[in-house]
């Protein structure tokens, strides 16, 4: 459930006025129909749009529908967008969501959020970016980072797990308005709402968000915990607990009388 405040019962007016704020916001990777938005967002985890639409296009040029990707080998597909990270990975699920589509749906995508995560490399969130940018019909709302972030400063929401934001943000936000309120949440995380510095100064929402002139630490992935470095081997003397100097000594003490 959200929280039952001033700020979350004002969410639909508020998020109203975000719209206003950024009236350009919109889903940044470069497609041309489903099928290309949804090999684009399969390789947009963990990696920027920017850094996405650099290789999708050298990509779609060689593979332009599901057809061409599902024959693709691995190995071509890896050296096409081998500048982004999990690159192996990505070019697997690639190309066998590709392959299902040819299989089990003529080669189309399909318009359903059973169907779509039954896909590899698909989940919620990518399945939600296809059925909002391209029908206008998202299951949910879709929870990166910047969405998370700011629903919780702007206290639409105390959870800190996408699946528990996106239900928060869901009961909060009228169904016709799902798709622009990650789009929207999206750009103003990435102009206003920064994560370690946010310009609450310049926010146009900054009365009726509780975290305002107080927001660094809202919302924040936990810092990662110290690496502990790994114990360095030990010498195989000191290891069978006699050290190389004793066990020298020890042999010249061993040696019978006479020899040398
Ligand atoms: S007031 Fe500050 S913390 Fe709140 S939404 Fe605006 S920039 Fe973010």
């Amino acid at each position: 459930m959200p929280p039952k405040t001033k700020a979350a019962k004002a969410a639909p007016q508020t998020l109203a006025r975000l719209v206003a704020i950024h009236p350009d916001a919109h889903c940044e990777l470069d497609h041309d129909g489903p099928f290309q938005l949804l090999v684009a967002t399969v390789l947009s985890a963990q990696t920027t749009d920017v850094a996405v639409n650099k290789i999708t296009p050298g990509l779609f040029a060689k593979y332009p529908d599901a057809k061409a990707l599902a024959a693709a080998t691995q190995g071509d597909v890896e050296r096409t967008i081998d500048r982004i990270g999990m690159f192996r990975q990505k070019s697997k699920n690639i190309i066998g969501l590709a392959k299902k589509l040819v299989e089990q749906h003529g080669g189309e995508v399909p318009r359903s959020m059973e169907a779509l995560v039954k896909l590899p490399g698909v989940g919620r969130k990518t399945a939600n970016v296809v059925l909002g940018v391209v029908w206008g019909t998202p299951d949910g709302v879709v929870v990166d980072t910047h969405v998370s972030r700011i629903s919780q400063r702007l206290g639409w929401t105390s959870a800190t797990d996408p699946a528990d934001i996106e239900r928060d943000l869901c009961a909060l936000i009228p169904k016709p308005d799902w798709d622009r309120t990650s789009h929207t949440l999206i750009f103003h995380g990435r102009r206003i709402c920064f994560a370690r510095k946010p310009d609450c100064e310049g926010c146009g929402v900054a009365d009726a968000c509780p975290s305002a002139h107080k927001a660094e630490n809202v919302g924040r992935k936990p810092p990662r915990p110290p690496r502990v470095a790994a114990p360095r081997p030990q010498p195989a003397a000191a290891k069978s607990g006699k050290p190389r100097a004793a066990k020298k000594a020890a042999t010249r003490t061993a040696k019978p009388a006479g020899t040398k």
